[in-house]
């Protein structure tokens, strides 16, 4: 008997959650009040289940990773067969397993030219951290070791490690523990709806991609190392750039002869109908993240794609790259990984998202703009966000921020679908084998948690 079977009771597994288990960015006593968590435990598709036999419909994909859904005979056999031939073995010492190069050679396939090499890790924070070391280590090496600050933006998110942390542009995660760090600098992030004011969406992009211009040139073109930004950022409340911006960026860098890093740990993999953010905006990065959708989240693993001009100074100059994790290039992990792509790859997830079902779900999503409570709809491929706005002429916000997000997330809860709230920001990410029923199951809900948020906040 499994330990699920014994012991299958929500209160046991509640009270002993409560007990024992410190969640991440999460309020322990506040959780604790509500009477703990739900408990997922188990899923299929695009659905989860709870361990009192709710469906929920998950528009987040878990944590913007299960791409190809839940359920994957496929991945569990990859995983088991790997584990069975290989558990582990170290990519240290001149050593590799199969699984970790033969991904190697696919990534380096995948990914824009340039981008020829791969250095692993386990999670999108550690590859972030790895590329401050890694921009800083080049630096040195082209002898310009002045060059060690890195530019990104406000309310980016690049992960929780204390480099990661410093890299995005999260105030309460400064606030925990005074961060950032000394080198890492943020700028106004391309946020048209909830910053642009009176301007145009095109002239708004120009002046966002201008404050990173305005920040070199406070520091000091010589003391900059690199940019690094998501081509659109995700946790931050799916920021979709003017289509300004990034040639802006990209010209800044290179007339700055900075490097560009793209954080693709959550557009890459089809989440925007391309295999990468980077070919929806056309953006030819320096180096690159990968995370969450690189295994669909069935294990945990990241990569660093390093572009020629780092990788080769490295590789000629460098001597020994004294970085690496344990599960560098896990076995395991890398075996899934490939099974993984090769799913993506035979489903045509990426032209599916792109020409199908994802048009198909942002013109469902956009029909939520009529709403009352809802001030913008934008999205692309299956990533979208809806702005929840007192007021839709003037884009009012509510006070305090949050308020109406909580209200339609609570919802959401009750009525079983995944969105998250990002302040008064609900988002959705669904895995890519999304139906176009289910496509219209998920905003059937979401028009429901909208409806029962305006009521709650006596909006008509
Ligand atoms: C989730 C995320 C990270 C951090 O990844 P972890 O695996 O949680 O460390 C980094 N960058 C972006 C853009 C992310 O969305």
């Amino acid at each position: 008997m499994t330990t699920q079977t014994i012991r299958n009771s929500t209160a046991v597994w509640r009270a002993a959650d409560t007990r024992h288990h410190l969640h991440p960015f999460t309020d322990f006593q506040g959780l604790a009040a509500e009477g703990g968590s739900r408990i997922i435990t188990k899923a299929e598709g695009v659905w989860l289940e709870d361990s009192e036999g709710a469906r929920i419909l998950d528009g987040m994909s878990g944590l913007w990773c299960v791409n190809v859904g839940y359920g994957r005979e496929r991945l569990a056999k990859a995983a088991y067969e790997q584990m069975l031939a290989l558990p582990y073995y170290n990519t240290f010492f001149k050593t590799a397993t199969p699984p970790s190069i033969e991904l190697s050679e696919k990534l380096a396939a995948l990914t824009p030219e340039g981008l020829s090499r791969v250095f692993y890790a386990s999670s999108g924070s550690e590859a972030n951290d790895t590329i401050a070391r890694m921009v800083r280590r080049y630096w040195q090496l082209a002898g310009q070791p002045a060059r060690r600050n890195i530019i990104s933006r406000h309310n980016g998110y690049h992960g929780s490690t204390m480099a990661a942390a410093s890299l995005g542009g999260m105030q309460p995660m400064h606030e925990l523990d005074g961060l950032p760090l000394p080198g890492f600098h943020h700028v106004r992030q391309p946020y048209w709806f909830g910053e642009g004011g009176d301007m145009s969406p095109a002239d708004f992009g120009i002046a966002a991609a201008k404050a990173i211009e305005d920040k070199i040139l406070e520091l000091g073109p010589e003391t900059v190392a690199a940019f690094i930004g998501e081509p659109i950022q995700g946790a931050g409340g799916v920021i979709i750039p003017p289509e300004s911006y990034w040639p802006e960026v990209q010209r800044i860098c290179k007339a700055h002869d900075i490097l560009l890093i793209a954080d693709e740990v959550i557009c890459g993999f089809g989440r925007t109908g391309h295999w990468f953010g980077s070919n929806l905006y056309d953006i030819k990065p320096d180096m690159m993240t990968l995370a969450k959708g690189i295994t669909s989240g069935y294990l945990p693993l990241s990569a660093v794609m390093v572009g020629d001009r780092v990788a080769d100074l490295l590789w000629s100059e460098g001597g020994e790259f004294a970085h690496g994790f344990t599960y560098s290039g896990h076995p395991v992990a890398c075996a899934v990984a490939l099974e993984n792509i090769a799913i993506i790859e035979e489903e045509k997830l990426v032209e599916r998202v792109h020409d199908d079902t994802g048009p198909y779900l942002q013109q469902q999503l956009a029909s939520l703009a009529e709403h009352p409570l809802v001030g913008e709809v934008r999205g692309v491929g299956f990533i979208g966000a809806i702005e929840l706005v007192t007021d839709k002429a003037s884009r009012g916000r509510f006070n305090p921020k949050g308020r109406a997000g909580t209200l339609c997330r609570d919802h959401c809860v009750k009525i079983g679908v995944v969105s998250r709230a990002v302040g008064d920001t609900m988002v959705v990410a669904p895995p890519l084998t999304l139906t176009r029923e289910e496509a219209d199951e998920l905003v059937k809900r979401l028009r429901l948690a909208l409806d029962g948020a305006a009521a709650d906040l006596n909006i008509k």
